[in-house]
């Protein structure tokens, strides 16, 4: 199993390079922001009460999240390694991912960031919103928000990677594409 996580704040690009590393390196893709999305879509209670942070631009609860990252594992378990996407946020997450994935014999094997300038992330975010439809990207307060619960709960992630060796940062402005390349050339060392 190859497991990877893509990290990096709201915008950064995460899903956008998800989608063609899932393709090139034939993982299964597990984006916690879509799994609650298509909760709330499906009306169930658990899409429900994420809304609720989700409209704030706030954290839903660690114990939410890690249970349905944990369904999704078990029901992927024949998959050679996952993409984490927007997950972990949070230390507790990271520590939660670390015993489910040792139940499975299995470690994270690289963490890349996608360092992203705020201003540019604003900008990326508000375009996205336009298309989307997605309320949490259309409020410039919502989204000042949403890079808040980043700074405090989620950037501590970058030293736990890193005392690990397995934090790699890669430069996230630019083109699509060359952001892929370095992105692949991250993981190929890591994998070779
Ligand atoms: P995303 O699509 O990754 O930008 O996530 C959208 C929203 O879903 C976030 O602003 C959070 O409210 C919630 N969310 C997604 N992933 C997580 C996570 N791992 N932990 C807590 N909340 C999350």
């Amino acid at each position: 199993m190859f497991n990877l996580i893509l990290f990096g704040p709201p915008g950064a690009g995460k899903g956008t390079q998800s989608e063609r590393l899932i393709a090139q390196y034939q993982l299964a893709h597990i984006s916690t922001g879509d799994l609650l999305r298509a909760e709330r879509k499906a009306g169930t209670e658990l899409g429900e009460q994420a809304n609720e942070y989700i409209a704030k631009g706030e954290l839903v609860p660690d114990a939410v999240v890690i249970g349905m990252v944990r369904n999704y594992i078990v029901d992927h378990r024949e998959a050679s390694g996952f993409i984490f996407d927007g997950f972990p946020r949070t230390v507790a997450q990271a520590e939660a991912l670390d015993s489910m994935l040792h139940e499975f014999d299995a470690r994270i094997d690289a963490v890349l960031g996608l360092e992203v300038e705020e201003d540019e992330l604003v900008k990326r975010l508000l375009l996205r919103g336009q298309s989307s439809g997605r309320a949490d990207d259309q409020d410039e307060a919502t989204i000042r928000n949403r890079f808040q619960e980043y700074m405090n709960k989620t950037l501590p992630l970058q030293s736990f990677y890193s005392e690990q060796n397995k934090y790699h940062g890669v430069e996230g402005m630019g083109e699509i594409e060359s952001i892929f390349d370095s992105l692949c050339q991250q993981i190929d060392r890591v994998r070779s």
